[in-house]
């Protein structure tokens, strides 16, 4: 009888053998359900093979062999096995983890009707030129449906709200529905479609408010919006030359036109019918750039996969991808994943973010997991940053990548924007504003133009003290503080959740006078708002965007210049384009300069790059100005200078001495629990464990062993947490090392505690 072994949801290194009765065909990379213990599990065949060591009684039937998925290709099998192995991370948890919750389930999916839109006898009888002027997306929606049927994702280019305007124009009976199963939609895209009339019907606005046209490509309509920049033609000329794989790192300054250099890249590889997959970093910003691609492709299958979407419009998307029906993949880090059939690029956008890092379960870097995969398949893949990571940089210097440079911005009246610092030590300070700041701020506002102030800090103030004996509203369950947020009158625990209302005497003392210390966005709200009663504020960071929605009507409200002055914090750092804000006060970035993290400089500038390119995108110049005691610092005074390369070559060489990554390569041992000598004794036997192995390695000089240390937060949620650091110069002898210690570690008993081990560790 054949046996198979199969790839299951469970945390053992192993896979499992089952047998398969004759006559029934299984394929590799082919969903199973098979009984484990005594339940039913689904899994994933990895292999046939021959013999087993398991015992003739022991061995159980495969139950059912699901067909409702196609197998899954040896290459992804290929590339989860990379990951297994190098991340340390059990197989079939590695492979399960790749895929959409629903092919996890050990039910049968059922795929889901992909609906269509078209015109009723009476929609299409309507006249345009009379259609209410304010209702513009009815409008959009009705002269694109005009053309032909559509679906919801292709009409969703149109606008965000386009599901709420269908409905209004569903219930007015223009509008109706029709299934269409996912591959008549597909049909419904003739190959050689003209062009619509220019002008027309194709007008779709982009982003920043500029108009795009249709343009028929032979096989797609492509938005040719621009002539590329010397340089950018450079950078799309590189890519499509390479014959195979290549990396290549796109070094471009905020505005120098990189999103431009993707669209022709995936514009030459959709004229060779390849697939594309973008990834980009996990933030709100995933629905607006779907739109913006899919305005400068219209006619092409653009496919998203990210945590937003349900189980069941996740499952479609990937099996758009898995078919080959999506031609632009556009996913966070876990789209790295995605079966791609014919994959020809890929391209890691804001490659430098640390959200691509999968900080649980298998703790990949969909980065590297890219770069891997771009190798494996004999692909091309781009890394775009303004403020490219130490690590890519490194290789693009050491010739390992190609680096591609942006030197420029794209439109020729765009200007980079002026940095300025304030010495916070010699200002006059209001409550953590300068008045230089401020005053700065009252210009904007009598020009009509925005401010934005970026604070790392949610709530109102960081920490509540009593001004008697000095008590600080610490967290009991962690070793961190309670921060003060004075709207609903709690401290509120940002590492585990614990809250209590703001207590009228100190704890502690009994003293009533307790003092909120530092600030935090609330509280910068209220001082800008005593100092400008007229002005319109808004404050966005985690708690007022809760809703999807909110943050959509936020921005709605910046782009309609309903909004003078910003408050918010790195998430209103990336990716915006706010054409009327003109100021960026940068409040308190100092604790990352003397942080314990070495990487915190590295983190700080790309952020602080980040938000000084939300000044003065458009023809208005910008200014940032940074509040800090140490207006001297070569961070600041490269960011002054605009000047990430000597930057970034001064960080090399300080992580050279101090033997840093991206010169040794690193592996962290956690481990958590309630009972701290627990957690010390593991770890302490784990690096027993590895002092032993790396003497009897035979290249023993280059794996360092560090010591057992308390980690950052030593405390949270009434965990204990301790670590310890592996260091090898050579990335093959610390795989070597990994592989054997992990034997030593899989067997010792850790009931009580939670570990992991983190390959490449970003955080500390
Ligand atoms: P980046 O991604 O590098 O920050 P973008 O690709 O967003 O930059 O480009 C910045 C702006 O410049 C956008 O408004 C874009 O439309 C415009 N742009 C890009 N390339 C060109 C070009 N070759 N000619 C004119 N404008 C361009
Ligand atoms: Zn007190
Ligand atoms: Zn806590």
């Amino acid at each position: 009888m054949p046996i198979v072994r199969v790839a299951l949801d469970v945390p053992l290194p192993t896979l499992f053998d089952y047998t398969v009765a004759e006559g029934i065909a299984v394929f590799i990379g082919q969903r199973v359900i098979v009984p484990f213990g005594r339940r039913q599990m689904a899994g994933v065949v990895m292999e046939c093979v021959a013999t087993t060591d398991v015992p003739p009684e022991r061995i159980k039937p495969v139950a059912q062999v699901l067909h409702d998925s196609a197998p899954l290709s040896a290459g992804l099998l290929d590339l989860l096995r990379f990951c297994s192995d190098y991340y340390r991370y059990p197989i079939g948890q590695t492979v399960l983890s790749g895929l959409p919750a629903r092919l996890r389930s050990d039910k049968p999916v059922i795929s889901k009707q992909v609906l269509s839109y078209r015109l009723t006898a009476s929609g299409a009888a309507l006249d345009l030129e009379k259609f209410p002027k304010r209702k513009v997306v009815q409008r959009r929606i009705l002269a694109k449906l005009a053309e032909q049927p559509y679906n919801l994702a292709q009409l969703k280019a149109l606008s965000a709200t386009v599901g709420a305007q269908l409905k209004a124009l569903i219930s007015e009976g223009w509008v109706e529905q029709f299934a269409s199963t996912p591959s008549l939609a597909l049909m419904e895209l003739p190959a050689n479609r003209l062009s619509p009339q220019a002008g027309k019907s194709l007008v779709v606005p982009l982003q920043g408010g500029e108009l795009a046209r249709g343009q028929d490509v032979t096989r797609h309509i492509f938005d040719n919006a621009h002539t590329l920049t010397g340089e950018q033609q450079q950078a799309v000329d590189a890519v499509t030359a390479a014959q195979g794989y290549g990396c290549f790192l796109l070094y471009g300054i905020t505005g120098s036109g990189k999103t431009e250099v993707y669209v022709h890249l995936i514009h030459h590889v959709l004229q060779r019918d390849g697939q594309t997959l973008l990834l980009v970093p996990e933030i709100n910003l995933t629905p607006q750039l779907e739109n913006y691609f899919r305005s400068r492709f219209p006619d092409v299958n653009l496919t998203s996969l990210h945590s937003g979407l349900s189980e069941g419009e996740r499952l479609h998307n990937w099996q758009q991808a898995q078919q080959g029906a999506a031609q632009i993949v556009l996913g966070t880090r876990l789209a790295v994943f995605a079966e791609l059939s014919a994959l020809a690029l890929i391209i890691v956008d804001e490659e430098h973010d640390s959200s691509f890092k999968q900080q649980d379960g298998l703790r990949y870097s969909a980065r590297d997991v890219a770069i891997f995969r771009a190798s494996q398949r004999g692909v091309p893949v781009v890394l775009g940053s303004a403020t490219p990571s130490l690590e890519s940089y490194h290789n693009a210097q050491s010739g390992r990548y190609t680096l591609l440079k942006l030197t420029g911005r794209a439109m020729a009246e765009a200007r980079l924007p002026e940095v300025r610092c304030v010495n916070i030590n010699q200002a006059v300070m209001h409550h953590g504003i300068s008045e230089n700041l401020l005053r700065e701020i009252g210009l904007r506002i009598a020009r009509k133009e925005q401010s934005l102030l970026f604070i790392n800090r949610r709530g109102y103030a960081p920490v509540l003290m009593c001004t008697g004996c000095g008590w600080l509203s610490g967290c009991k369950h962690c070793a961190g503080k309670m921060v003060l947020h004075l709207k609903d009158q709690r401290l509120r625990c940002h590492h585990c959740g614990y809250q209590i209302r703001v207590p009228h005497a100190c704890p502690s003392c009994g003293n009533a006078d307790l003092i909120p210390v530092g600030s935090g966005t609330q509280r910068v709200e209220n001082v800008l708002q005593e100092h400008f009663p007229d002005a319109r504020i808004l404050r966005v960071d985690r708690d007022s965007t809760r809703s999807k929605r909110a943050w959509q009507t936020m921005r709605e409200q910046i782009h309609a210049n309903e909004v003078d002055i910003l408050v918010g914090t790195q998430m209103l750092a990336k990716g915006h384009d706010f054409p009327a804000l003109t100021l960026v006060g940068v409040l308190n970035p100092d604790s990352a300069l003397y942080s314990s993290d070495f990487r915190a400089p590295e983190k700080l500038f790309a952020q602080l790059v980040q938000v000084a390119g939300r000044a003065g995108r458009a023809d208005k110049p910008g200014g940032v100005l940074i509040q800090t005691a140490f207006p001297d610092h070569p961070l600041f005074r490269a960011l002054q200078t605009h000047d990430f390369e000597s930057w970034a070559e001064s960080q090399l060489a300080e992580r050279k001495m101090a033997g840093f990554p991206p010169f040794v390569f690193q592996a962290m041992l956690r481990a958590e629990g309630k009972q701290e000598n627990e957690v010390y004794r593991y770890l302490n036997d784990a690096r027993t464990a590895a002092v032993a192995l790396g003497n009897s390695m035979e290249t023993r000089a280059s794996v360092e062993i560090l010591g057992v240390v308390p980690a950052a937060m030593p405390r949270r949620a009434n965990h204990i947490r301790a670590q310890l650091l592996i260091q090898a110069n050579n990335r093959k002898v610390m795989q070597q090392f990994l592989r054997e210690w992990q034997l030593f570690l899989d067997e010792y008993p850790t009931k009580m505690l939670r570990c992991s081990l983190d390959v490449d560790p970003l955080e500390y």
